[in-house]
């Protein structure tokens, strides 16, 4: 808790003075150091100054003051679940001892331009398997973990990338709102070591706000490729921040990097000091005078007074709205404005301009010194594939080949696994059949557990297929350039470039690539790219267009995919065409989009992405798609005819159409009838709505039936019904079938997130009833034009 929360009369043990410089030094030098006993005195609530006696002598303090003294009380310390694991059992938690170890805990925050490798730094240090993609904006939240080194508990927080900390666009509000509440105790900042240039822009912002930081020089192993020297040492001592090179794809240096941490938390480094960045003689005059005004504010205890100042001339809102607690406020404000203005027409130049001309002169000026250039070659490299893929003639056609190959290979490499997967659930079947007496038990694991969960595993080795496909193209960079010649295009449907990446995501699944896209800056832009994204065929799919597509047109593998991906796409782009045209009018934002130097994707760092996708299939596996398998087959086993014995295949059929879910399904049936579809269909549909690959699992249980030898599923589909005595499927059925799939009703997980990210269930409604009636009026197209030629 905090110094201001302690009762009159208790005792508390220091853990740590937050906030910054010289107000830090001040408190610290009056005894609040780790370990300090500290006893509340006068503490009425709204009564200011507080008194507190520590090291037996009475101080007072501020009530803001004292909200930034972490302490650990005795009750507190009786609750705290284990800091550090190692060696310490409940009797160790005396106040003394926690405030030991929670001053042992240090908070992180990685703070960088995009793509500069904090997530790859993040998950080397936490092991955390965060996915790691080459271009701008992945992380949009900032993801937390921790691990302990040497003693100390590390939590490490995952920021958005950002080039600068004014407030223009969302992530850098959000990064400089996080540093300003959270108030980590260091700051990592992440650039990369091969353009200091601009990434040591931003860390001139984080200097002016006067965080203790540590740079780490990431990419390092570029950097020397490329035959550049850098003295660090020396450009640390320069700008008062050490700087540790990393390589956080492989993980070296990462142990010198968290122990410069600990020594900048302890204040053991000899390298960190407060520099300023000087702006110009111009503007530092506005600086000095505002400083004076600013010397008494309430708010200069947790933020710099320099920075302030600099902030306020530059009319930063959020600023000026953090100041207005100051009884001096409008006065502040309008000497400010004042400044700003004398500035801005002895300069010339607006004032903002004119500090980011300083900045760079900084950091030029301290490159010159302590940095040869070397050769650089790997931009030589991505300059010719560039040339080539971001080509306007052939740029676009290497994407659709890129694109035919990708689904092609998860059909055609997939097909062995996907085989011997299949053989071995039905010998595991078979197995069951030959060894378990007949009955409801043995129909519920052969029918129900094994038809549904054992129809939808097979598609296992497919689906890692496509993600290996889609994290190479995130991993080497080239879906930047993807989003970069599509630009154009997606400009025709009122859309950026930077919407083209989310849909892309899309085909692995809709859920993060509809989070993904936070970083469009444009809210029209953003909410459009959200509702058309379902559109956008994920994994999940892949399964019922693999069976099908398999089944009814084995000869038309490719072209069968690649219609069914286009028609959705070509669905998306008409929605976002609508929408633009009906809804949303304007577009504010123009479009900007970082072509990162490609990158080799390395072995560790694409398993790791495919194994989480694998672990969350299996999951899915486990839970939703089990549970559901065997409600479908509960739901369709009974009622039980009285029949003494097995049923003949003839009845079988019969107590399935008579069942609850043949009742439900047959309710239901009339609306999707001109679309083809019989009642198992239908339920196949419904329980799609959970999840995707429920229709399969769904088909498996229902057309399980029948004391044959167990054959696989696909086989089962196209056998005559031995009511009807035709198969319920035909290709025009199943090509229907496959419109509507791909179309309809996102699941419950996509349409969480669309109401999420838009903010309304309006819109997460609208995904429902718009998707589902394109899908049926597709579907009921395909159907009745192809009744009249088949
Ligand atoms: P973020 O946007 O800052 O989170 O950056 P990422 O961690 O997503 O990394 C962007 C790309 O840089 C990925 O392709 C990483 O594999 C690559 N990368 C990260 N660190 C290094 C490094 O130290 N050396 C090299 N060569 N590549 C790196
Ligand atoms: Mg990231």
């Amino acid at each position: 808790m905090r110094l201001s929360e302690l009762k009159i009369g208790e005792k508390a043990i220091v853990v740590k003075v937050l906030g910054r410089g010289a107000f830090r030094k001040r408190i610290i030098e009056m005894g609040f150091v780790r370990g300090q006993e500290v006893v509340a005195e006068l503490n009425a609530p709204l009564r200011d100054p507080i008194k507190f006696k520590i090291m037996d002598y009475e101080v007072s303090l501020r009530r803001s003051e004292a909200n930034l003294i972490e302490v650990v009380t005795n009750e507190e310390s009786q609750s705290v679940e284990p800091l550090v694991s190692h060696g310490t059992t409940a009797d160790d938690y005396t106040p003394a001892h926690v405030a030991e170890l929670k001053g042992k805990t240090i908070n992180i925050a990685l703070v960088g331009n995009p793509n500069c490798g904090k997530t790859s730094l993040f998950n080397v240090a936490s092991g955390a398997n965060e996915h790691v993609g080459n271009y701008s904006g992945v992380t949009v939240d900032a993801k937390a973990g921790h691990f302990d080194y040497k003693g100390y508990r590390i939590n490490i927080f995952d920021l958005p990338g950002t080039y600068s900390l004014s407030t223009y666009t969302p992530e850098e509000l959000y990064v400089r709102r996080y540093l300003n509440n959270e108030m980590p105790d260091v700051i990592v900042n992440v650039v990369v070591a091969s353009n200091l240039e601009r990434n040591l822009y931003l860390t001139t912002e984080l200097i002016d706000m006067d965080h203790s930081l540590v740079i780490a020089l990431n990419m390092y192993d570029e950097l020397e490729r490329s035959g550049a020297h850098l003295d660090y040492k020396l450009l640390g001592d320069m700008i008062g921040v050490p700087m540790v090179p990393t390589v956080s794809r492989t993980g070296k240096g990462i142990e010198e990097l968290f122990d410069t941490v600990i020594e900048v938390y302890e204040r053991r480094n000899k390298s960190v000091r407060h520099v300023h960045v000087n702006h110009g003689a111009v503007i530092e005059q506005g600086i000095n005078e505002l400083k004076e005004d600013l010397r008494n504010s309430k708010t200069a205890l947790r933020f710099s007074p320099r920075y302030l100042a600099l902030k306020m001339l530059e009319g930063d809102k959020e600023v000026y709205s953090m100041l207005a607690e100051n009884d001096n406020f409008d006065a502040i404000k309008a000497h400010s404005e004042k400044l700003r203005a004398e500035i801005e027409d002895t300069l010339h130049e607006d004032i903002e301009q004119a500090v980011a001309n300083e900045k760079y002169g900084f950091i030029s000026g301290a490159l010159q010194e302590t940095m040869t250039q070397g050769k650089q070659d790997e931009r030589n490299v991505t300059r010719v594939i560039d040339s080539l893929v971001t080509n306007r003639v052939v740029g676009i056609p290497i994407f659709i080949l890129l694109m035919f190959l990708m689904f092609e290979a998860t059909f055609v490499l997939g097909a062995y696994p996907m085989s011997w997967i299949e053989e071995g659930v039905a010998a595991l079947s078979s197995w069951l059949h030959g060894i378990m007496p007949a009955g409801p038990l043995k129909d519920l694991l052969i029918d129900g557990i094994l038809g549904g969960v054992g129809g939808v595993i097979v598609f296992l080795p497919n689906i890692l297929i496509l993600y290996l496909f889609i994290s190479l193209m995130e991993d080497s960079g080239y879906m930047a350039r993807a989003a970069f010649i599509m630009d154009k295009a997606m400009h025709k449907m009122g859309l950026h470039g930077k919407s083209f990446i989310p849909l892309v995501m899309g085909f692995g699944c809709n859920v993060p690539a509809i989070m993904a896209t936070r970083t469009i800056e444009s809210r029209s832009s953003r909410l459009i790219t959200i509702l058309i994204n379902p559109f956008i065929s994920c994994s999940a799919r892949l399964p019922i267009y693999i069976l099908y597509i398999g089944t009814f047109f084995p000869r038309h593998v490719g072209w069968a995919f690649l219609i069914l991906y286009l028609s959705g796409i070509l669905v998306a782009f008409l929605t976002a065409k609508l929408l633009r045209r009906f809804h949303f009018k304007e577009d504010e934002t123009p479009f900007v989009m970082e072509l990162p130097p490609y990158r080799i994707p390395t072995f560790k760092a694409t398993c790791r992405h495919m194994w989480s996708k694998a672990e969350q299939y299996l999951r899915k596996m486990g839970g939703i798609i089990l549970v559901a398998s065997v409600a479908v087959w509960a739901l369709s086993y009974y009622p039980r005819p009285d029949v003494e014995g097995e049923l003949t295949p003839q009845q079988a059929a019969e107590q399935q159409a008579e069942s609850y879910m043949g009742r439900l399904g047959r309710a239901i049936s009339p609306i999707v009838e001109p679309l083809g579809f019989n009642w198992k269909v239908t339920i196949a549909l419904i329980s799609g709505t959970a999840a995707k690959e429920l229709v399969v699992s769904t088909l498996g249980v229902l057309y399980a039936g029948g004391d044959e030898a167990p054959e696989a599923l696909s086989e089962k589909l196209t056998q005559p019904d031995p009511v009807t005595g035709h198969s319920d499927f035909t290709p025009l059925v199943a090509a229907s079938f496959l419109i509507f799939v791909s179309l309809y009703v996102p699941c419950i997980a996509s349409i969480t997130a669309v109401a999420k990210e838009t903010g309304s269930w309006k819109w997460g409604a609208f995904s429902v009833v718009y998707n589902t009636f394109v899908a049926w009026l597709c579907a009921f197209m395909v159907f009745q034009i192809g009744s009249l030629f088949v």
